[in-house]
């Protein structure tokens, strides 16, 4: 135990002297001259015309964006292709020091010695457990959350606010995820035929709680939400909001610039907790149609039923990576369980290996996974089309998210990587809609 310990000390340690050897950043995040351009007139090509073209109407938008934009673009979103894999690997080998060195055991063994309450041993376990992963974890997560994301323009945090927002995250994993740890090994000790269809159901249900409590509870955790007053920025919203059926009697704003520039909105809630959120940086640098489209298009998930879509799927999702789980587990503890001593699938040192096998579960599942959100994506941006009709607001929006996202990918790249239509297939689809439904055209 002494030795982990060690390791892990000095990885901190390091990363520290890593962190404070770089010069701070400014605090405006933005780099001038890199950000997507703020469209401030309709390009020739894409105005109406007697013979608009959506192909020379999509070209002639994509040509606003500067060179050294688009470069940068596109370098820091093929970059995140290797984070999945670099992730991925990182992850395993962490997994593999903690039960090839005996240190998943050796924080059992010490949980066992504290108690004799099983559930409490469960949570001891879970304690240790996702401290030292996130220790030892830290150093990527620093390069990719922190320096990375800086070196691009998209954060906006000093490194000690960075750091308390990680904090923070570990005291939420460490409560949530420490329940449902707790619950599950519970269902694996008494179900030892059946558990895993049981634990599929029970994580099933503790993502639906958390999708819940989410709005309320854990977003204030990091950000102020606050309610909007301005009548100009909060009526046409609400009326757009009234007129496809959705009960929203208030707009809040979130501050996302805290953390990133990055733009985004979202409806959330049931009933009379109803909600419509738009993130600061939308608000500060959208124009109204931008505004308007993002809204139809956040309106488009909340009518067409995409968060019980969703959950469907990841029942379904859920079943699925259990079956491979058990067959993994009893597999892998047959070839290896006494080396790594332990006991069985009820036992919590087994944490490390269940972890192991759903990152590689995730990644494999990468492209179906994208391929699902990228789908339901696309309909809430046909659906936001004809609910705001503002396809050049809508246009500017997918520029304006090209900041972090590749504007121009190939097929197969789209597909593998894409959790949301690429800008050209975005702006291509708002120009197609322009042509075909825009009275002037006609
Ligand atoms: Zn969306």
């Amino acid at each position: 135990m002494r030795n982990f310990l060690f390791v892990a000390g000095l990885l901190l340690v390091s990363a520290m002297v890593w962190a404070a050897g770089t010069p701070p950043d400014s605090a405006a995040g933005q780099l001038p001259g890199t950000a997507m351009p703020t469209i401030t007139s309709v390009p020739p090509a894409a105005q109406p015309s007697p013979n608009f073209n959506a192909d020379a109407a999509t070209d002639a938008y994509l040509a606003l964006i500067p060179a050294e934009a688009r470069t940068r673009s596109d370098a820091y979103f093929e970059g995140g292709y290797w984070m999945i894999l670099w992730d991925f690997l990182y992850l395993v080998v962490v997994m593999l020091v903690l039960l090839n060195l005996g240190w998943s055991a050796g924080m059992r063994n010490l949980a066992e010695r504290i108690t004799r309450f099983k559930p409490l041993q469960t949570l001891i376990y879970w304690a240790q457990f996702i401290v030292v992963m996130n220790v030892l974890l830290f150093p990527l997560s620093v390069y990719e959350d922190y320096f990375r994301e800086h070196k691009y323009g998209l954060a906006t945090q000093t490194f000690g606010p960075w750091l308390w927002d990680q904090v923070k995250n570990l005291g939420v994993d460490l409560v949530l995820m420490g329940v449902l740890t707790v619950v599950l090994f519970g269902v694996v000790r008494r179900l030892p035929r059946t558990w895993w269809i049981w634990g599929a159901a029970v994580s099933l249900v503790f993502v639906v709680f958390v999708i819940l409590i989410a709005p309320v509870y854990l977003v204030p955790i990091f950000n102020k939400v606050t309610r909007l007053d301005d009548p100009k920025v909060t009526q046409p919203i609400l009326r757009l909001a009234r007129a496809n059926g959705i009960p929203a009697r208030d707009v809040f704003e979130i501050d996302a610039s805290k953390q990133t520039t990055r733009m985004s909105a979202n409806v959330s809630g049931f009933g009379r907790t109803m909600r419509v959120t738009l993130n600061d940086n939308l608000l500060r640098r959208g124009s109204v149609e931008e505004i308007q489209a993002v809204m139809g298009h956040e309106m488009g998930h909340y009518v067409l039923n995409h968060i019980y879509k969703t959950i469907l799927f990841l029942s379904v999702v859920c079943v699925v990576f259990f079956a491979f789980l058990r067959w993994g587990l009893e597999a892998s503890l047959q070839w290896w369980g006494e080396k790594w001593q332990i006991k069985g699938i009820g036992d919590t040192a087994v944490l490390p290996l269940v972890v192991l096998l759903g990152s590689l579960f995730g990644f494999v599942a990468t492209p179906v996974l994208n391929t699902f959100t990228r789908t339901l994506e696309h309909e809430a941006d046909m659906y936001g089309l004809n609910a705001s009709r503002q396809p050049d607001g809508f246009a500017q929006a997918a520029i304006h998210l090209g900041e972090y996202r590749k504007m121009s990918p190939g097929a197969m790249e789209e597909w593998v990587f894409y959790d949301h239509p690429s800008g050209r297939h975005r702006i291509h689809d708002a120009m197609t809609w322009k042509a075909e439904n825009l009275k002037p055209l006609e």
